[in-house]
């Protein structure tokens, strides 16, 4: 089943059920308080936060998303992407557990032929709160799951909450088993892996006074009108719907992986190294299409930052794959707009200022690249001549800091040569130059323009995009 198909037929079961179709917002949240749209809900954070009176009392959406906080996994995982979409149904005040359970169960086993998904019933397994009893009383009774495929999870698995005082809620998540070949058995506890987490439902059911932590605050007590927000990963519900191990080989993305190796001439499969950057660069792509369709551009700060960051990953790993200076963006934008096309044909009418964004992005880089590598050819000769075999720190640094070399692009080019890099003075400069940076805010804007993306970018959208996180998202851990 397509990425598309899975989308339509979502959506459709749950308009059949009287829930209104709402269009994915933008990427660029309205929300303030966040960097980029994270969750489904946060379109809807003003009706549950009861700022606004929602014209409907369901909804359902298929939402565009990015987590930051995933970069990092983004590859090594079968399970994370950087750019996802959520399928997702919403009541404001109107059905609760008691059917927002049996719909999920519904869809997920329902055949395909009958517009589901044809889930096997052995093969899901649900958590829910700690002390929801009423939720595992709707699996086990009313929808006839198994007891022992319902586990029980504490808060910072299965609570939900906006960060502030508010409405929140345990949360109760669906999980597809995929067979012993993925990993151990005990369900998703033992093994997020083989239990792969499809699904998560929420429970809005309190109104929280005060909010200290993630899992320390008070609750006020019920809410008058209880919500329900879920949200389905359709990039998951892809990779066991179309039979392939992770996200990165559904049909939206492996397009753009089987591009990357063949441009660089690697195979996938062959290599672990290899094939995390063919991920990493098909998931990128990915990623920075779907910004710059909305709107975004490469700049160094908030989701310009995001965007820059995704894209100079995404050549850094063509780079590892032997891609050299060679220019193979423009060709990877173009197989991601075509393969991203079917479910957002604004794509193909915005192609050529994609095209034009993205290019620009890569001839920026380059240049970065081959000024640095001056600097750096230079600093090796003089190791050389002091007959060392080790790159100093200070040199790494100033690499860093003033030509905007990520280090570990320092460390492969050094490794190159047969030379070490003194990575703990390095990491002492860098620390150095953060806490005085901390000590004096108006010295937080450097000159340092460019490529800083791999490690002190890092640091600042992910720590934007955390407050977001924890603050308004469905996201349960
Ligand atoms: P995980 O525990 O696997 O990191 P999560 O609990 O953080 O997932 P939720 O915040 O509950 O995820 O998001 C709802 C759904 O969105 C998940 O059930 C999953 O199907 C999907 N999802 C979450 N993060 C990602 C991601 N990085 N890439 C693809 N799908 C994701
Ligand atoms: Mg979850
Ligand atoms: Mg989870
Ligand atoms: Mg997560």
């Amino acid at each position: 089943m397509e990425s598309a198909e899975i989308a339509r037929r979502f959506l459709r079961f749950f308009e059949e059920r009287g829930h209104t179709v709402v269009p994915s917002a933008s990427l660029v949240a309205e929300d303030p308080t966040l960097l980029l749209v994270n969750a489904g809900m946060v379109p809807f954070k003003p009706y549950f936060l009861a700022q606004q009176t929602p014209p409907f009392r369901r909804a359902t959406s298929a939402q565009k998303v990015m987590r930051t906080l995933d970069i990092d996994e983004v590859g090594k995982t079968t399970r994370h992407a950087s750019f996802f979409q959520m399928l997702g149904n919403f009541s404001f005040g109107d059905y609760f557990k008691e059917q927002a359970i049996p719909f999920a169960w519904e869809l997920l086993t329902r055949p395909e032929s009958e517009g589901g998904f044809g889930f096997p019933e052995d093969r899901l397994w649900a958590t829910v709160y700690l002390d929801d009893d009423e939720a595992q009383d709707i699996w086990h009774r009313k929808v006839g799951l198994p007891l022992d495929r319902i586990q029980r999870r504490d808060l910072a698995d299965n609570y939900w909450h906006m960060g502030v005082p508010g409405p929140g809620g345990p949360c109760s998540e669906i999980y597809y088993d995929r067979g012993p070949e993925y990993g151990r058995e005990g369900g998703p506890i033992a093994d997020e892996n083989r239990f792969l987490e499809v699904w998560n439902l929420v429970f809005m059911q309190f109104q929280l006074s005060q909010v200290r932590t993630k899992i320390d605050f008070d609750v006020a007590g019920e809410l008058p009108a209880k919500n329900i927000d879920t949200g389905m990963g359709l990039e998951r519900m892809a990779a066991i719907l179309q039979g392939v191990d992770n996200i990165y080989e559904i049909d939206t993305t492996y397009k753009i992986l089987d591009t990357a190796a063949e441009l660089t001439r690697s195979r996938y499969g062959r290599d672990k190294r290899a094939d995390v950057s063919l991920r990493v660069i098909a998931d990128h792509m990915r990623a920075g299409v779907m910004l710059v369709g909305d709107g975004v551009l490469p700049s160094n700060e908030g989701r310009g930052y995001v965007l820059r960051r995704m894209l100079r990953r995404a050549i850094r790993n063509l780079r590892l794959l032997g891609a050299g200076e060679e220019r193979h963006m423009h060709a990877l934008t173009a197989v991601t707009i075509d393969a991203m096309g079917q479910q957002y044909p604004e794509l193909k009418a915005d192609a050529a200022n994609i095209h034009t964004v993205i290019d620009a992005e890569e001839a920026s880089f380059l240049g970065t690249l081959r000024t640095g590598t001056a600097i750096f050819d230079v600093a090796v000769e003089e190791t050389r001549r002091k007959g060392g075999g080790t790159l100093g720190g200070e040199q790494a640094f100033q690499l860093h800091d003033t030509y905007g070399f990520p280090i570990d692009l320092t460390l492969e080019m050094a490794a190159e040569q047969g030379l070490q890099v003194d990575e703990e003075g390095f990491r002492r400069l860098m620390k150095e130059q953060r806490d005085r940076a901390k000590a004096d805010a108006a010295a937080k804007k450097t000159g340092n323009a460019d490529i800083s993306v791999f490690t002190t970018i890092l640091e600042k959208a992910g720590k934007v995009d955390f407050l977001g996180y924890d603050h308004t998202t469905s996201e349960a851990n």
